[in-house]
């Protein structure tokens, strides 16, 4: 920390908590340093909640939720629906907050919003949703059916790269299924998650509904030991992915956990190499690859290696690379100088593995500046056992793996640990199909290089990069936020006889 950044943080405003409907001033003591990374100044200081704090969030997310579970579906749509206006409203106030904190590009962040606000739309159709099955006469005048039902307090916890989309991921589902709601947002950029909070209340949403706790593994580890804590949902890093889904499963609670990813892009042949180029550059080195969704790895088959080698450099070497309050930045920073100097790392690590290194952003000129960028980096001849094939880097690093045909494309994807996105580039569409059908993983673009699922359909990958039963949002998350209680119900009128004691069949 330079003296120029310790006289600035004398006077950096704290961010605290939202609890029970209002700002709560931070009790622990404890604060984090908020970055903007193009700058790499001090903007804030993010509050670390105590144990005590975090039961206080969770008391007011109790309190509410006997009346809040009670309110009619149409209703918590109805404040559903203020709140996605309210949305559409601050669009470019909530892309701005996270261009500040995140470093992402304001245009990428806007996008971001839009993505949170779609999933705020699907959820406005809940009374739908909760809508379930009903069967007449099951036998003896009786009837079935069933009910979704919320599950209580259920708490979210939420990475860095995409502050507003990911905690949306899931509170407007949560909440629309009738439960009351803590998120622990990344302590990294905490503002959007705070100024989310004052929008729902502006759309009429009861006090103590929505509460944020700001904090790192201590408020976590309160809500997974919480007893009044139903639920938990989490996206982050594949080990603490893990460790959150096994502590939360071990204190009887519902778990779904999203981790992390390394996702292949693979180039038939027969390919519209212009597309597969600009999918690549897009998906490698947007939000400078600090993407669960982001793409790492170009699986280049057969002959295509060199072509594909050849149209990359001089667009990785070109691209624009500066402070995302520009628009016409197409890649800003990473997220902290610590994130920098582990890519930076990673790239060392795959010089000495033995992969050529096409193109280095450590030696781009952005790379000396004070906020903490690095340039886009390419490697070719990239092996399965070098730690840049194997491990999440989290940055604008692409790797070139050459392999002979389409099956031995499908065996290295299907091998790898994680299982989150992966996209083929073909013009094929038998090729299409079998790849649909084989491919271990959660979410799978055809020609298409993000794919992340609309919000009607759910997102989640498989292997080590989700750990629970249920993908995130869609009707998957609707499922996971409700318990379901199947009744069978007759009345006394149509009883004919006295207790049974065998099985009850239809007769
Ligand atoms: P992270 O795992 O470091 O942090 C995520 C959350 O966990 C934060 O709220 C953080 O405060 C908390 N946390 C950190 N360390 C903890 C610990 N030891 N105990 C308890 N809680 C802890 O992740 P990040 O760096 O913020 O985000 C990037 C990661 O998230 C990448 O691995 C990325 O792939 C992943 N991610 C996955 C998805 C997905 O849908 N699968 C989506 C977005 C991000």
């Amino acid at each position: 920390m330079n003296a120029v950044n310790e006289q600035a943080k004398l006077s950096v405003q704290q961010l605290g908590h939202y609890i029970g409907g209002a700002p709560a001033a931070p009790t622990s003591g404890r604060f984090k340093d908020v970055f903007n990374p193009a700058t790499g100044q001090v903007t804030s200081q993010v509050a670390l909640a105590s144990v005590e704090e975090v039961d206080a969030a969770v008391q007011a997310a109790k309190a509410a939720f006997a009346a809040w579970s009670e309110t009619a579906p149409i209703k918590r749509a109805r404040i559903l629906f203020r709140f996605k206006e309210l949305l559409n409203q601050h669009h470019d106030e909530l892309a701005m907050l996270i261009t500040r904190e995140h470093g992402k590009v304001f245009t990428d962040a806007q996008g971001e919003v839009v993505r949170g606000i779609e999933v705020v739309e699907f959820a406005c159709g809940i009374p739908n949703l909760l809508k379930t099955d009903f069967t007449d006469q099951i036998g003896g005048g009786i009837d079935n059916w069933n009910l979704r039902q919320p599950l209580g307090v259920v708490a979210g916890i939420t990475p860095f790269n995409f502050p507003v989309m990911v905690p949306m991921w899931m509170f407007p589902v949560a909440l629309a299924c009738g439960n009351t709601f803590v998120l622990k947002p990344s302590e990294r950029d905490p503002s959007a998650s705070l100024r989310i909070a004052e929008l729902l209340k502006e759309a009429g949403l009861p006090d103590g509904v929505f509460n944020v706790v700001n904090g790192d593994k201590v408020a976590v580890d309160a809500l997974i030991e919480h007893p009044d804590v139903a639920a938990l949902s989490f996206v982050g890093s594949t080990p603490i992915a893990e460790y959150i889904h096994a502590a939360a499963s071990k204190h009887g609670k519902r778990v779904q956990a999203l981790g992390g990813a390394k996702n292949h892009l693979v180039v038939m042949p027969d390919a519209n190499l212009d597309q597969a180029v600009d999918a690549l550059i897009g998906a490698a080195y947007g939000s400078a690859g600090e993407r669960c969704m982001a793409i790492s790895v170009a699986v280049a088959v057969g002959n295509v290696a060199d072509q594909l080698i050849d149209r990359l450099v001089p667009r990785v070497q070109s691209l624009v690379i500066k402070n995302g309050e520009q628009l016409d930045a197409e890649m800003g920073p990473l997220v902290t100088a610590e994130h920098k100097a582990k890519v930076a790392a990673y790239i060392a690590s795959g010089e000495a593995e033995g992969a050529q290194l096409i193109v280095d952003g450590r030696a781009h000129p952005v790379a000396r500046e004070a906020g903490f960028f690095i340039g886009g980096t390419l490697f070719d001849h990239v092996g399965t056992q070098m730690k840049i094939y194997q491990e999440e880097i989290f940055g604008p690093v692409l790797a070139v793996v050459r392999v002979p045909d389409f099956a031995s494309a499908v065996e290295l994807i299907n091998a790898h640990e994680f299982g989150n996105g992966v996209s083929l580039f073909t013009s094929d569409g038998g090729v299409a199909r079998a790849f649909g059908r084989q491919i271990q993983v959660g979410m799978v673009g055809i020609n298409v290089p993000i794919p992340v699922p609309m919000a009607w359909h759910s997102f989640g990958g498989w292997k080590r990069s989700l750990f629970g039963d249920h993908h995130a949002y869609g009707e998957e998350g609707v499922r996971f936020y409700t318990r379901y209680k199947s009744i069978m119900q007759r009345w006394p009128d149509s009883i004919a006889k006295g207790a049974e004691f065998t099985m009850p069949v239809a007769k």
